[in-house]
């Protein structure tokens, strides 16, 4: 199958195709027209399946144009970040939308300019998310989808209260997707807690 065929239009595989890519992977071709229908997902999947370009391009596809912050990705790593970041970047190159990143262990001066700019979809480590909410920099109440990615991972870094605190900030008409290689209870019951009826991806 091809991405266009998948539900995406034009501008988005017109800068999938300039990426080199061929076809779909696995977890692309199951994931992108449940993301685009609007559906919740939880997807079993590891860095390297394809992940970032299965939750991003169909999430691009529904931003349209550019507004206030409707899209959040949690990860939990600032290497992470800045790996999805880029992506969301570079998928969206034919668009107006706009990404961007903010992550623990630098300065604040940057990102609170780059925050001030606006943003279609915000890319965040857990901790410094909470820091400029708490400063009152940053309000969730646009979010239109939620990405909880490398669950797992914040698990292992302790991060999973915090998730929990930002994820009680976001409105509950959100569409969660969810991506984790393990599901150990403290995670069953995180995902039981954050997703509507959602559809299992497993690669
Ligand atoms: P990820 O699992 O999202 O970290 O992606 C792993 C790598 O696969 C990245 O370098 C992507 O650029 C690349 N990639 C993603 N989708 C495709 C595809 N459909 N065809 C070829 N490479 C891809």
């Amino acid at each position: 199958t091809t991405f266009t065929a998948l539900g995406l239009g034009d501008r988005i595989a017109y800068a999938v195709q300039q990426k080199g890519y061929e076809n779909p992977t696995p977890i692309q071709a199951q994931a992108i027209p449940v993301v685009l229908a609007g559906k919740d997902v939880i997807g079993s999947a590891q860095t390297g399946t394809g992940k970032t370009a299965a939750f991003s391009l169909p999430i691009l596809q529904r931003l349209g144009a550019h507004g206030p912050i409707r899209c959040l990705v949690l990860e939990p790593t600032r290497e992470l970040a800045l790996q999805v970041e880029e992506s969301f970047k570079e998928y969206s190159k034919y668009t107006d939308l706009r990404t961007t990143v903010i992550y623990g262990g630098v300065g604040y001066g940057k990102q609170r300019d780059d925050l001030a700019r606006g943003m279609d979809i915000l890319v965040a480590t857990p901790g410094r998310l909470l820091d400029f909410m708490e400063q009152g920099e940053i309000r969730l109440d646009h979010i239109e989808t939620l990405v909880l990615d490398e669950v797992d991972r914040m698990l292992d870094m302790g991060f999973l209260p915090d998730v929990k605190r930002i994820v009680a900030k976001v409105p509950k008409t959100r569409q969660t997707l969810f991506f984790t290689a393990t599901l150990p209870p403290e995670i069953e019951q995180l995902a039981a807690w954050a997703l509507r009826d959602p559809f299992k991806i497993s690669v």
